[in-house]
């Protein structure tokens, strides 16, 4: 009976006064119910694109490459490939990745040792000297004293020559050179150093198997991201001082210097300059290595 009524009054056909106006009261209820359940889909979809966003935001958090930026290419002289350690968080201090600048000066100890160290310690700064073996006993005192400021005497070979150390291609000379190095710095001051750099830096001279027996020998080795082309620009401190502004941008900058009278005069403006992008001094720390030579290679 109410079904027939209803037909009827849908189609406008021949009911009632009474009928018609419950027809009316139905299709109220009817339209009534038909609009919330299209407001509560309309709801449901927008919930689910928001969920859909939101799980896309999540996931490309999680899976999506690390901005250009973050990409560095071994472009050119002075470019570390760093390789980046999963295993390793980003050294953070009051929620802000901290920026560390390891100062390096290289071929001392020398006339100059004193001096940088003077500057240094204006700064409260302390640096990492790769030193040459044979220079060691006529700058005792220097060497002393930079281990006692907290500075790390690193190992820079005996003789610096080219052709002794890789003309023959093997490492024989090399991994020699170092040893002796390292027993003389423990024998003057006590502390056996393991971190070495090869003069003229590791690329290309120093081949996969050669840097095998580097670390077979127990070594590490460093060779810079920053270079300061400081030993080629003699009287030119300015230049030494923007080659280095221009260049540092990395949340780790190993900074290659060396031992010369113009370093010595650009050292202030540069530590100053670090200071003011925000990076603090680094020392190499034994504990806490990490790899920084130009092949990536990690077992130094
Ligand atoms: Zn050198």
């Amino acid at each position: 009976m109410r079904v027939q009524q209803q037909t009827a009054g849908e189609n406008g056909g021949i009911a009632s006064r009474t009928s018609r106006t419950k027809t009316h009261k139905r299709r109220r209820i009817r339209y009534g119910r038909l609009s919330a359940a299209l407001v509560l889909l309309a709801l449901i979809i927008t919930g689910l694109t928001y969920a859909f966003i939101g799980m896309t935001h999540w996931i490309k958090g999680y899976v999506a490459p690390p901005p250009i930026a973050a990409i560095e290419q071994p472009t050119k002289l002075g470019m570390i490939e760093m390789t980046p350690d999963v295993k390793e968080e980003p050294a953070r201090f009051q929620g802000q990745v901290r920026k560390l600048a390891y100062i390096t000066f290289d071929d001392g100890p020398s006339e100059y040792t004193e001096q940088l160290l003077d500057i240094l310690k204006e700064h409260e700064a302390k640096a990492t000297f790769f030193m040459i073996g044979r220079q060691l006993n006529q700058h005792k005192s220097a060497v002393e004293r930079l281990v006692q400021e907290g500075s790390y005497p690193g190992l820079h070979s005996m003789t610096h020559n080219y052709n002794t150390l890789y003309k023959s291609g093997s490492s024989a000379n090399f991994v020699k050179e170092f040893k002796k190095e390292q027993k003389m710095v423990q024998d003057l001051i006590g502390f056996t150093p393991h971190l070495i750099r090869a003069p003229y830096g590791s690329s290309p001279q120093i081949g996969e198997s050669f840097r095998g027996d580097i670390a077979a020998a127990g070594f590490k080795m460093w060779d810079w991201t920053t270079d300061s082309l400081d030993w080629n620009l003699p009287g030119q401190p300015d230049k030494i001082v923007a080659r280095v502004r221009k260049s540092v941008h990395r949340d780790k900058e190993v900074i290659l210097m060396h031992e010369r009278e113009q370093t010595v005069q650009a050292l202030p403006r540069i530590l100053k300059l670090l200071e003011d992008r925000g990076y603090e001094f680094e020392v190499y720390d034994p504990n806490a290595h990490w790899t920084a030579n130009f092949s990536g290679d990690t077992r130094l």
